[in-house]
């Protein structure tokens, strides 16, 4: 571990204005190998002054570069970035493995995801962003059309360091805006990286930049006024807090992708489909159930619950295989971080304490003794009136829930505070249409088979409720991005 640790370089000073930036004064953070409970690193996080020049230098680099390039340059800016990922894929993947323990493969994977983003939206910046508008009056020509913000900050979470930093970066750098990044204080060093490697590719200084530290620095973007529009990627306690702030600042624009409860509803008419346990348990337990959209409650027809659920036990072990993160074979690592670790255990607890049928299910491999892991669980008696069933545990940790008719399981699906995603299993095509429409998610997929479906950055979405809200994805996720401005040209 230790000569793996040494390839890559940790987080130690934020980057913003094309260098890295000393700052003395910020709280102490420690980075911890989470599959070995052991110090990597530490770094001090960014204060208000930090961040008031990062947004200085965003500001002068929007008006003196962004706001001016054509869109076939930032196509190339976002081309050149996307190969100096390409070349640094190793080095991103285990910075993210080393800091929040995921299995290298999964890492690897996500560089080659934001790599696909990148190049996703770097088509899309040359794309037609306005229209004229028809009138009667010959005098008047109409036009609405879309300019960027300006700066905008991104607060990202954990669980997927590179992707979601990456993911709000790439639709807001190509609509012709800055972006100031602030990763999760837990595995900050892959988006620091970006920044680097962005300066490497040749895009102009000041255009992406990239602070360091918690909650504190965080909340300074949040209040700073020079900042346009605030995407915060978290929990949906600080998403509100984060609304809060930002309305009583310049009143920027937030986007916010929060928390999920999301259900993955399986009918009797889909017990038999091959890879149905598979993929049931691949949408709960990937990434150790530290996942936005993990279909963390199942919705399963009372006719074929207990058939379902032995499935799952036995699947479990072709499925996952947990072991050090930094083995490709691993595909099930530990718990992020500490708290996280505590919140997952507190829940079984919970879970145990209300009756929710607690069965710890096997791995291929054994669990480590050392580092963060936990084993994955079912609440094999849940009902969704419990707390293992209404509240985002974001573990591995599935709640199995009946449901006796199609009203029931929609009725079942939509009670909750959330609306991130759900998954449908029916061979009825009539039912897969009246759920698409019923479930109350900004994400629907109906299946009949296990094979992924598109990666998120191409189907443009929105959250519902308390998982969020701005759209995310696509072309009209570049849009986000963007003011609509209206234009008239009254003349004789
Ligand atoms: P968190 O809310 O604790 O922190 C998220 C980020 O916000 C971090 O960078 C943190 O430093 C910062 N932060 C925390 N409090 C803040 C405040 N008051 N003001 C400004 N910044 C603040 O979340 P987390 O534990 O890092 O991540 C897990 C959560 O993120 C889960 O709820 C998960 O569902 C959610 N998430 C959602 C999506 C999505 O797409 N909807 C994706 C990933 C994670």
């Amino acid at each position: 571990m230790s000569a793996a640790s040494g390839a890559v370089r940790h987080a130690a000073h934020p980057f913003y204005g094309g260098d890295f930036q000393p700052t003395k004064a910020g709280t102490r953070f420690t980075l911890t190998n989470p599959a070995l409970r052991a110090p990597l690193a530490a770094f001090r996080g960014c204060t208000a002054h930090d961040v008031d020049r990062a947004v200085r230098s965003a500001r002068r680099a929007f008006l003196d570069h962004a706001r001016l390039a054509a869109p076939e340059k930032r196509c190339l800016w976002l081309n050149a970035l996307a190969n100096g990922l390409r070349s640094a894929r190793t080095e991103l993947a285990m910075l993210d493995s080393l800091e929040m323990g995921m299995p290298i493969a999964q890492a690897l994977a996500q560089v080659d995801e934001a790599v696909a983003c990148l190049l996703a939206f770097a088509g899309y910046a040359s794309e037609p962003h306005g229209e004229v508008i028809s009138t009667d009056r010959s005098h008047t020509f109409s036009t609405s059309w879309e300019e960027p913000c300006g700066v905008v900050g991104i607060i990202s979470a954990w669980n997927y360091p590179l992707i979601i930093g990456v993911s709000a970066l790439a639709p807001a750098v190509a609509a012709g805006n800055t972006v100031i990044i602030k990763p999760s204080e837990t595995a900050p060093s892959s988006l620091l990286r970006v920044a680097e490697i962005a300066s490497e590719a040749g895009l102009p200084d000041g255009i992406v930049n990239v602070l360091l530290g918690g909650a504190r620095t965080g909340t300074q973007m949040v209040v700073h006024d020079d900042i346009d529009l605030l995407h915060f990627v978290g929990s949906t306690a600080a998403g509100r807090k984060v609304m809060m702030l930002a309305g009583g600042s310049n009143a920027k624009r937030v986007m916010l992708e929060l928390g999920g409860k999301s259900p993955q509803i399986v009918f009797a008419d889909a017990a038999e489909l091959p890879g149905l346990a598979e993929a049931v348990v691949t949408a709960a337990f990937h990434n150790t159930g530290q996942l936005c959209v993990a279909r963390s409650r199942l919705l399963v027809e009372a006719t074929v619950a207990d058939r379902l659920a032995e499935k799952i036990r036995t699947v479990m072990p072709q499925v996952f295989r947990v072991g050090s993160p930094l083995d490709p074979a691993t595909n099930y690592g530990p718990i992020a971080n500490a708290r996280q670790l505590e919140t997952v255990l507190r829940f079984v607890e919970v879970g145990m304490q209300e009756g929710a049928g607690y069965e710890p299910l096997e791995t291929a491999g054994s669990l480590p003794n050392e580092g963060l892991f936990v084993a994955p669980g079912l609440f094999r008696m849940a009902r969704n009136t419990m707390h293992v069933a209404r509240k985002e545990i974001f573990g591995p940790l599935l709640s199995v829930i009946p449901f006796s008719d199609e009203a029931e399981a929609i009725a079942l699906a939509n009670d909750t505070h959330y609306g991130l995603a759900a998954t449908v299993w029916t061979r009825d095509i009539g039912r897969a249409r009246r759920l698409s429409r019923d479930l109350m998610a900004g994400r629907v997929d109906v299946r009949t088979n296990a094979s992924p479906g598109a990666p998120l950055h191409a189907l443009p979405a929105e959250p519902h409720r308390a998982s969020g809200h701005g759209v995310l994805g696509g072309r009209q996720g570049l849009s986000a991005y963007r003011w609509r401005k209206a234009v008239q040209f009254v003349t004789a």
